[in-house]
């Protein structure tokens, strides 16, 4: 039975003066709830799985900062480790011990890099990697998929169309055409078109990048053989593959994607996690490849807030938490038996859903195909049903990323207590749904 929508008075209020100050009202577009009903909720607070809105709702809250959070909010090692070093100051721009401190808690527990850089975000991580990739083979065209995002960077702003090698169709005005033309996109999971885009740009592609757990256009899952494949093509033609690891990293394990399938990628960018909640953002490689940055090479890359301090502290304390030993065991454990009644729930009732999941991510599905692995594959209609569950749900206390493309994620902090809640208003709302 549908229930009455909860209130959002203060959130709308507030929204209505962010409008006035904010293109839409937000400072990253998806935040403006425009796929899904309502008008965006003013978070307040969040302690463990849960937050709190402006209008004191509550929830169970599976975005966790759009994958960050994977400690849950408000996580006492990393505020505690993050206050005692606000103590002695903000930033220097000078080198800190902090910077080892949390280069040696990677490097020494990642098989796949020597050395890292440092930078604030997602986006500039692989903005750096693709320069590095660029000056390293002395090549200029990149090649990526559709339905794989890698932040607002120029020339990874670009969509394929329907052919097999589309070219130069920016996703976004400013970007230019001949930054675009750059830019070689392929769709996933399709071994033929990568082989054609080699053949036709031969020696011309400067890195191949990829999620390698595809996670912005729903979870496309790819195969083991694909990724193997994409490693063994890149290596043939002298082209770095970069394993884009923003959302994968320390997510489905301490080494990411990399050590899950077990491949070597050239180059690694991460982001989320990493932070702790703060903004970082790193890019690794081999120690003969990083050498190309400068001050030792003549890649040129710099950030006035790099290595800050504070979020390296925040790192810091986020990481040590997850080498603990048992710690992705229990979160897959946990997040594996959370979707598995969800989906026994399904087939009982014989809904067209399906729940895709690796690690603690998980994505609904509203279709009746087996596996997803490209972007085309979605029907855009199916949203449409995401947007009804999406409401059901926060009138039920519980929280997803405000669009159907987007997966959630399960933290340390929920409980099973939570997960219970949770089970039983996804099975309420997609009663209202179907
Ligand atoms: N790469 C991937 C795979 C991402 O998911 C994202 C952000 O969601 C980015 C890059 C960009 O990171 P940021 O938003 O920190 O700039």
């Amino acid at each position: 039975m549908s229930i009455p929508d909860i209130s959002r008075e203060k959130s709308a209020a507030l929204y209505e003066r962010a409008k006035t100050y904010f293109p839409g009202g937000v400072n990253s577009p998806v935040r403006a709830f425009k796929s899904v009903y309502g008008t965006p909720l003013f978070i307040e607070k969040g302690d463990g799985s849960h937050i709190w809105d402006a209008d004191g709702n509550e929830f169970v809250d599976f975005c966790c900062s759009w994958g960050p959070l994977i400690l849950g909010h408000n996580n006492a090692s990393v505020r505690n480790k993050v206050m005692e070093v606000m103590q002695n100051g903000m930033s220097f721009g000078a080198p800190t011990a902090l910077e080892n401190e949390l280069a040696e808690l990677i490097l020494s527990n990642n098989r796949f890099i020597e050395k890292i850089r440092f930078v604030s975000s997602g986006t500039e991580a692989v903005m750096s990697a693709i320069r590095l990739a660029r000056g390293y083979t002395k090549r200029d065209k990149i090649l990526k998929f559709e339905g794989c995002y890698h932040g607002h960077t120029d020339a990874l702003l670009v969509k394929a169309g329907s052919g097999l090698v589309t070219f130069g169709e920016s996703s976004s005005a400013g970007v230019p055409k001949a930054f675009a033309d750059e830019t070689i996109v392929v769709s996933l999971n399709d071994m033929e078109a990568l082989r054609a885009a080699f053949d036709e740009f031969k020696g011309q592609i400067a890195a191949v990048i990829i999620e390698p757990i595809p996670a912005n256009n729903g979870l496309l899952l790819q195969s083991k053989d694909y990724l193997q494949y994409l490693r063994e093509i890149c290596t043939e033609n002298g082209t770095l593959l970069i394993f884009d690891e923003v959302i994968s990293g320390f997510r489905v394990g301490f080494e990411g994607a990399a050590g899950y399938y077990g491949i070597q990628p050239d180059i690694l960018t991460y982001g989320k996690i990493i932070g702790g909640g703060l903004p970082v953002g790193a890019y690794g490689a081999s120690a003969e490849v990083m050498d190309h940055i400068s001050p030792v090479g003549s890649v040129y890359q710099a950030g006035t807030l790099s290595g800050n301090p504070v979020a390296m502290a925040a790192g810091i304390a986020q990481l040590s938490e997850l080498l603990k030993p048992g710690f992705y065991e229990e979160l897959q454990a946990k997040t594996a038996g959370f979707v598995k009644a969800i989906q026994d729930f399904v087939a009982e009732r014989g809904y067209n859903l399906k729940i895709f999941t690796v690690g603690s991510i998980f994505w609904f599905a509203f279709t009746d195909q087996e596996a997803i692995s490209t972007a085309e594959q979605i029907d855009p209609l199916s949203m449409l049903k995401f947007k009804e569950m999406h409401r059901e749900l926060i009138n039920r206390g519980v929280y997803l990323g405000p669009s159907g493309y987007e997966v959630g994620f399960i933290s340390a902090a929920h409980t099973l207590a939570d997960l219970e809640t949770t089970k039983t208003a996804i099975f309420d709302s997609l009663d209202i749904v179907f």
